[in-house]
C-alpha cells in the first residue's frame, strides 16, 4: 500500500461522522479511529517545504489487518520499508545532506575539509577544552596484521559542561556539524587503506580486486567525493539466478531473483540481494540467508506433502 492509498482513506475516514470513535485497539502509533483494518500513524514531514509550498520526505507507519494483510512498516518515499531499508535510507540521505551541506561551503567559498590532516573538535560553553575530538593518524611501522592508519577519537581530561538550553543548542549544532567531519575522516581512512570495508578485495599492489564469485563485467568502481578524502570503492555483483514460477497465465507469473552482491562503502560485506516481481529487494546477510534456505526448505517440503494430497480420492 502506498502512502496515496493512505491518504485517500484517512481522508475517507475524516468524512465519516463517528462521534465516539475509539482508539485503535491493535497499534500504539496508529491514529485511526473506530472500526478499521488499514491503520496508519500520522506523517511526520520535513520542516522544511520546498518552493512549491509542497511537504518534504513524509513518512508514516502504516500496516493492514484485513483482507491482503500485511504487518507494520514505514511508507516513504513512495515505497513499503521495512525497518532495516528505512535505516539504510536515512543513512544514504545523511550522506547526500552532508553533501548538500558542502555545496554551500563552495557557495561561500570556504576550503574544502582536508579530512587527512585535519583535527576536528567540539566544545561547549563553559568547557576547558573539547569533549571530543577526531583525527587520522598512520602508523609509521604496523605490524603485520595491523592497519597502517587509525582514527583517534579522544576528550579533554575533565572537559565536561553544565549546559542551559542555548548552550544545549550550541552543542547540538556544533555535533551536527562534527559528524560530516568524522564521516569525511573515516571515508578517507577507508581511502587510505584501500578499502571501504573489511569485506572488499584488493591485490596486492592495492589495485581493485575482485571476488571469485564476480562477475567483473558488472562490478562498478566510484569515486569518493574529493571533499570526503577522495579514494575509490566497488560495488562488485556476481550472476544472478532467476525463475519464474507460472500457473501458465504468463500476467501472473512471478519471477524470483537472487544474486549475490558486495558494496565496499559498506561495512557488511557480502549479501545476497533477493527480489520478488519487482518489489525492492531483500538484502540478506549470512543469517538472513541461512533463515531463508530454512523457509523454503519447509516450503518445498509442504510443496511435496500437497503434491502428495492430490492424488488421494475424496472419502465417501
Ligand atoms: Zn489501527
Ligand atoms: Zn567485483
Amino acid at each position: 500500500m502506498s502512502i496515496s492509498d493512505a491518504t485517500s482513506t484517512r481522508q475517507l475516514n475524516l468524512g465519516q461522522t463517528e462521534p465516539a470513535a475509539a482508539p485503535c485497539g491493535t497499534y500504539t502509533w496508529c491514529a485511526e479511529t473506530g472500526q478499521h483494518t488499514t491503520h496508519a500513524s500520522a506523517y511526520t514531514e520535513a520542516p522544511t517545504p520546498d518552493g512549491f509550498g509542497d511537504c518534504v520526505l513524509p513518512a508514516n507507519i502504516i500496516a493492514e489487518t484485513g483482507a491482503g494483510a500485511f504487518a507494520p512498516c514505514v511508507g516513504w518515499l513512495d515505497l513499503d520499508l521495512t525497518a532495516e531499508q528505512t535505516r539504510a535510507r536515512v543513512a544514504e540521505l545523511h550522506r547526500h545532506l552532508d553533501t548538500v551541506a558542502a555545496l554551500a561551503d563552495i557557495v561561500d567559498g570556504q576550503a574544502p575539509l582536508e579530512p587527512g590532516t585535519e583535527c576536528y573538535s567540539v566544545t561547549a560553553f563553559g568547557t576547558n577544552g573539547a569533549l571530543i575530538s577526531s583525527e587520522v593518524y598512520r602508523l609509521d611501522d604496523p605490524q603485520p596484521g595491523e592497519p597502517a592508519a587509525r582514527i583517534a577519537v579522544f576528550g579533554q581530561p575533565e572537559a565536561d559542561a553544565d549546559l542551559d538550553v542555548a548552550g544545549a543548542d550550541q552543542l547540538v549544532a556544533g555535533l551536527e556539524q562534527f559528524l560530516p567531519r568524522l564521516r569525511a575522516q573515516r571515508n578517507h581512512l577507508a581511502a587510505v587503506l584501500g578499502s571501504g570495508s573489511g569485506g572488499s578485495v584488493r591485490a596486492t599492489d592495492g589495485t581493485p580486486g575482485h571476488y571469485s564469485w564476480c562477475n567483473v563485467a558488472g562490478c562498478r568502481t566510484y569515486q569518493y567525493d574529493e571533499r570526503d578524502g577522495g579514494g575509490s570503492y566497488v560495488e562488485h555483483v556476481g550472476h544472478e539466478t532467476a525463475i519464474t514460477l507460472s500457473d501458465g497465465h504468463p500476467a501472473d507469473d512471478i519471477r524470483i531473483t537472487a544474486g549475490l552482491g558486495a558494496d565496499e562503502s559498506y561495512t557488511s560485506g557480502p549479501k545476497v540481494y533477493l527480489a520478488v516481481g519487482d518489489l525492492d529487494a531483500l538484502g540478506l546477510g549470512a543469517h538472513g540467508v541461512d533463515t531463508t534456505i530454512a523457509q523454503l526448505e519447509a516450503l518445498t517440503s509442504a510443496l511435496r506433502t500437497m503434491r502428495g494430497q492430490m492424488d488421494s480420492e475424496a472419502r465417501p
